[in-house]
């Protein structure tokens, strides 16, 4: 009664889907789910609405994946943005795409995608079985012994999909990855990803919920220049996120001096001729209405000449140079020191995860123990945000549950 050709272990949106994609292959198909439903994760994403994918051009898609890039290239050359939004089309959903190429359903509800892979694993006899935590599995002739609480069950192949570690209310906490270390792989270091940065003595506290948009992020690390990235950032109360911010995470490190430049891809020296060229046309203005001509927040501009300690109705002309400089490096080259990344419980994804040395990029099989599949989060893939992480869910959950 229990011995299913395939196992899949997690019912996220790589689970269900390389359910789908196993079943569809023929033989019978076991998913086992810890929650009580599937795809909690899932109906959170987007804020509820969704972000599917991205509508960029397939050959940006790869570099969103930094070093995952060539592990996830074959993946989404097989399965793309377009053929997963087809899948859906064919189901009747239909789609809309933002500014940013952002790709939602045009209902805006994630509940409609979520309920089309558990139709669709209903339609082809998908087993699923919700509240099964898996407890351990064992390697046997030919196959595995997979064990919940109470049932074991036999499968000749496996898959596991069990995601990263954030949001773990969602189900996604992290227990498979002891099991997998048991079974004979190397989970690359794991922590937080696309998530905010908590700012020692943060000093923006008071402008929660203000974002400045192109803002351009230069780590510092041991006093020398690491990377950059432009991207919109948002102040929150301890600290900076955004999309900027998010999609650079999987760069920072607790420690390191982020120097923000809030009037975009200028550095310090090109902006001071900047600024004393407009001190000189406008020196009667006042310093507030000065700073208007940046385009930043006025919120923001108070707080940097508070932070300076120049009073907002100081005439330009007045500004003397010392006072200058500090503004300058206050809206160029702003020094905010990482105290430490937000936990799991506000992480979007996770860095880390079952290395990528030890699967084939073509089939998403162990290399380490044959008629094994990974596939979803809990590789050491994380994109960034845009719906890049679902894509690759579900890329390499439908190449798992095909080859499987
Ligand atoms: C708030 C939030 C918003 C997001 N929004 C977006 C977005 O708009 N676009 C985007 O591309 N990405 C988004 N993401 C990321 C995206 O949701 C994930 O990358 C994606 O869900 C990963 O899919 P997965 O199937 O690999 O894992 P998961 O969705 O995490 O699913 C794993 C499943 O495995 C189950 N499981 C775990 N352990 C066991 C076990 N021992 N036994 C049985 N079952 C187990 C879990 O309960 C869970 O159901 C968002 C993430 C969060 C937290």
């Amino acid at each position: 009664m229990n011995k299913y050709k395939t196992i899949i272990i997690g019912a996220g949106p790589a689970g269900l889907f390389a359910a789908i994609h196993a079943a569809q292959a023929g033989g019978k198909v076991l998913l086992l789910e810890k929650m009580s439903s599937p795809g909690k994760k899932l109906l959170m994403s987007g804020s509820g609405r969704c972000n599917l994918t991205s509508g960029i051009d397939l050959r940006d898609f790869f570099k969103r994946y930094g070093t995952a890039e060539r592990f996830i290239k074959p993946t989404l050359l097989e399965f793309s943005n377009e053929q997963l939004l087809d899948f859906f089309r064919e189901r009747d959903i239909e789609f809309y795409t933002d500014k940013n190429s952002k790709v939602f359903p045009k209902s805006e509800r994630a509940a409609d995608i979520l309920n089309v892979l558990i139709d669709e694993c209903t339609r082809l006899s998908v087993d699923l079985r919700c509240e099964s935590p898996v407890k351990s599995v064992d390697v046997r002739d030919g196959g595995f012994n997979v064990i919940c609480r109470s049932e074991e069950y036999i499968c000749d192949k496996l898959i596991i999909t069990t995601g990263g570690k954030s949001y773990p209310t969602t189900g996604s906490d992290g227990d498979m990855y002891r099991i997998i270390e048991k079974l004979g792989h190397k989970i690359e270091p794991l922590s937080p990803a696309l998530t905010a940065v908590l700012i020692l003595d943060y000093p923006f506290a008071e402008i929660e919920g203000v974002s400045v948009p192109d803002a351009r992020i230069t780590i510092i690390r041991s006093g020398k220049k690491q990377k950059s990235h432009t991207g919109d950032i948002l102040f929150t109360f301890k600290g900076l996120s955004g999309p900027g911010i998010l999609d650079f995470s999987r760069d920072i490190f607790p420690g390191d001096q982020l120097n923000i430049s809030f009037i975009g891809d200028v550095n310090e020296e090109a902006f001071r001729l900047q600024f004393i060229e407009a001190i000189a046309e406008s020196a009667g203005k006042t310093m507030k209405n000065l700073l208007r001509a940046f385009g930043l927040p006025q919120s923001l501009n108070e707080k940097l000449l508070k932070l300076s300690s120049i009073p907002y109705d100081l005439k330009a002309a007045e500004l003397n140079k010392k006072d200058r400089s500090k503004l300058i490096k206050a809206l160029s080259a702003c020094p905010l020191t990482v105290r430490e990344l937000e936990g799991y419980n506000r992480a979007m994804t996770t860095r880390g995860g079952v290395s990528l040395k030890e699967v084939n990029p073509k089939t998403m099989e162990s290399r380490i123990i044959p008629g094994l599949f990974f596939a979803g989060e809990l590789l050491n893939i994380d994109g960034d945000t845009g719906g890049f992480n679902l894509q690759a869910a579900f890329s390499t959950g439908r190449m798992a549950g095909r080859n499987a």
